[in-house]
């Protein structure tokens, strides 16, 4: 029998686990023909949602948990998830029910003719705002023009990854983690199917805008080094103008003779010379942070502990 295993991450999620639960145990019961493997990362909660965890543990052996030794963030809560799970496909899915459960089925059928990677697209984007959607679509044509890999606009985290998926994702071991375009770049055979988003059913957005600012900087510099190519292009066609611009100053000063003039020209070029010199400095400064980030070699989780009930079958 094959085995599906649903990686959960849950940060902060009492409101919603058992909602999830009672959600996820109906698709269990009503798919037997699967062995199932519920599987909850506790990314550092500070609520109740470990308690819960350890009593849904309790109720039903195919609950397991990985629980963090803090907060270490969706992306890297998502490969603790890749590490523990034993099943031969993995379904990842939120924690807040933004996901719907009824969009598993389908996934599963198409992995059963084959597919590798089956994710789920949105057809709306739920309770979004007007300022994140131009904000997300800005970002992903600039994504797709500035790295070699397709990120998928409208695609999140909910899919399906097969077994050969998730080993090749577990080699990928970088700390800053930008998993839309890991996904992408690990290639395989991958399906699209639409699904709504739904609202949040409790509880807040774990993102602030900084958070994803972060994380949309982390999916530029992972992917691509065009702003550093850009930096250098825009290094040289300036040094090509100011050249120009040299011939010709020294060029009116032989013809005419220069009076000292010229302040606010002067001190334009010197502003705006400045301002390049520092947003370069700031794009090296930010690969260079990168490089610094993984030579450290730090592991880009810490796993607590790795709860099951003892008559789960091993
Ligand atoms: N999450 C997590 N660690 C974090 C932030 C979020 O494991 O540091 C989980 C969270 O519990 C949820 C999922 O990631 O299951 C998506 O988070 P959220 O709903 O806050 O994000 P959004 O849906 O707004 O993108
Ligand atoms: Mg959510």
């Amino acid at each position: 029998m094959k085995t599906i295993s649903l990686i959960i991450p849950s940060y902060n999620e009492e409101e919603s686990l058992s909602m999830l639960y009672a959600g996820v145990r109906e698709l269990m019961d009503t798919h037997t023909q699967y062995s199932w493997e519920l599987l909850f990362i506790n990314d550092g909660s500070n609520d109740n949602t470990a308690s819960i965890i350890d009593n849904l543990i309790e109720q039903d052996p195919r609950v397991a948990c990985v629980e963090l030794s803090r907060n270490f963030g969706k992306e890297a809560a998502l490969l603790a998830g890749y590490d523990y799970a034993t099943g031969d496909c993995a379904i990842t899915l939120d924690a807040d029910l933004q996901h719907p459960i009824s969009c598993i089925p389908e996934m599963l059928q198409y992995w059963e003719q084959g597919y590798d990677d089956v994710y789920a697209r949105r057809r709306s984007r739920g309770d979004s705002g007007w300022c994140r959607k131009i904000f997300t679509r800005l970002y992903y044509s600039l994504l797709k023009h500035t790295s070699h890999i397709d990120v998928l606009p409208d695609v999140g985290d909910f899919r399906l990854l097969d077994r050969k998926c998730i080993d090749t994702l577990k080699l990928l071991r970088e700390q800053c983690r930008y998993n839309k375009g890991l996904y992408a770049w690990i290639g395989f055979r991958k399906k699209e199917i639409l699904c709504d988003q739904q609202q949040r059913i409790a509880g807040k957005s774990k993102w602030s805008f900084l958070k994803l600012f972060n994380l949309a900087i982390e999916g530029v510099t992972s992917f691509s080094t065009a702003p550093l190519r850009i930096s250098s292009i825009l290094g040289f066609v300036i040094s090509m103008v100011a050249f120009i611009y040299m011939i010709v100053i020294i060029a009116k000063t032989l013809i005419w003779g220069e009076p000292v003039a010229g302040y606010p020209s002067l001190m334009c070029i010197i502003l705006f010379l400045g301002g390049i010199q520092l947003l370069s400095l700031g794009i090296i400064g930010e690969y260079l942070g990168r490089i610094f980030n993984e030579s450290k070699n730090r592991p880009t989780y810490i796993a607590r502990q790795y709860k099951r009930s003892d008559n789960a079958e091993k």
